[in-house]
């Protein structure tokens, strides 16, 4: 049995407390005199995430073991490894590497890999941004690939692509959550799209907010302007500094309080510094934290969540509200209800964090994937 002591992060404030936890979280007792400057959150979780630490989704189950334990020493614990557009073959393939690591039990050292994250190819061949131009329609056939595969838990589309709808709601029924992005939908589209999707119980989310769709304008509120003004809705915002603007994310957080969960959507390039590295079979560059093409467009991130959500405290944002974004939120996003907050019978999937808000130690279902050193 485990067990932390210091300033307990809960959705409604912050408490000093201690932990008690096997494999769940066993008891959060108030503790006066807890230690300062020491905080206890839950375990974050990353929706959207390609790479990292040199593995890609795409690599099949090499790179997901590399990439799972290079983001569990950042704090996630609880990733969906997510794919490129990509010719169809090579995108079932990612999927059955998913599906071959979690039948082994998981990536030991790393994060929790509940499923995947398809983005694309059912998007817009005109809003590519980074992904390589392979997209497809939307066929009963190919969402029927998807779905066989049993991982599926996040899809991205494009609500004006043939056969969205449909696939949208075939989707939602078997528990994945639908995300718009890539899209030049107008605002119209994403919200039958997203009425549809709700009113048959499903859940969705906008994919990178802002990134890879049109802006808000008077008379053209797009695809941002829907999903902002849903009630429903979920929304991936990167939070790296150069996808979003400061004030663009202030306004997803007071349009939707409690909707918007941060995300990385980071590549193989992140944690291995400056340099060239690769994306979807494309050759990228990072510089001064950015990835990009040859061409300038962003390709991905190199974030980590435990520097999102230092950016989001940066921001000014309470640091309840900012973990929230990370854990709770993101948790809802994907109808997963065994973790995302400290209580007790949840997974004791835990992060503790310095005075400065550095990851000092992190837990996979009490298991310790990053000690004090
Ligand atoms: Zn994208």
């Amino acid at each position: 049995m485990g067990h932390l002591r210091g300033q307990l992060v809960l959705p409604g404030g912050i408490t000093g407390g201690e932990l008690r936890f096997g494999r769940c979280i066993e008891a959060v007792t108030p503790l006066e005199n807890a230690p300062q400057g020491r905080f206890i959150l839950p375990g974050f979780i990353d929706t959207h995430v390609h790479g990292g630490g040199g593995g890609d989704t795409m690599d099949g189950p090499e790179g997901l073991v590399t990439l799972a334990r290079f983001h569990a020493r950042h704090g996630s614990t609880t990733l969906l490894p997510t794919t490129v557009t990509a010719p169809w073959e090579e995108v079932l393939a990612a999927l059955r590497g998913v599906r071959e690591v979690r039948a082994a039990g998981g990536v030991p050292g790393g994060a929790d890999l509940p499923g995947a994250h398809l983005e694309g190819p059912f998007i817009s061949p005109e809003r590519l941004g980074a992904q390589p131009p392979h997209t497809l329609p939307l066929t009963p056939a190919r969402v029927a690939e998807a779905l066989a595969s049993g991982v599926l838990r996040a899809v991205t589309l494009a609500p004006e692509r043939e056969g969205a709808g449909e696939a949208a709601l075939a989707f939602a029924r078997a528990g994945v959550r639908v995300g718009v992005g890539h899209t030049r939908a107008d605002a119209e589209g994403v919200t039958r799209l997203l009425d549809a999707v709700h009113a048959a119980g499903g859940r969705t989310c906008a994919t990178h907010l802002y990134n890879a769709m049109g802006g808000i304008t008077a008379r053209e509120p797009g695809p941002a302007g829907a999903l902002l003004a849903d009630p429903h809705a979920f929304l991936e915002v990167i939070l790296d500094g150069h996808h979003v603007h400061p004030t663009s994310f202030q306004l997803a957080r007071r349009a939707a309080p409690g909707r918007v969960l941060l995300v990385s959507d980071a590549v193989r390039a992140a944690g291995l510094g400056a340099g060239e590295s690769e994306l979807g079979g494309q050759r990228v560059t990072v510089r001064g934290g950015r990835v990009t093409l040859p061409d300038g467009t962003l390709a991905g991130s190199v974030l980590t969540l435990d520097r999102a959500l230092r950016g989001a405290l940066a921001a000014g944002v309470p640091l309840p509200e900012a973990s929230a974004m990370l854990t709770a939120v993101p948790a809802a996003s994907l109808g997963l209800t065994d973790r995302g907050r400290l209580a007790p019978g949840l997974r004791a999937d835990l992060v503790v964090l310095g005075a400065d808000f550095a990851v000092e130690e992190v837990y996979v279902t009490g298991q310790p994937v990053l000690e004090r050193s």
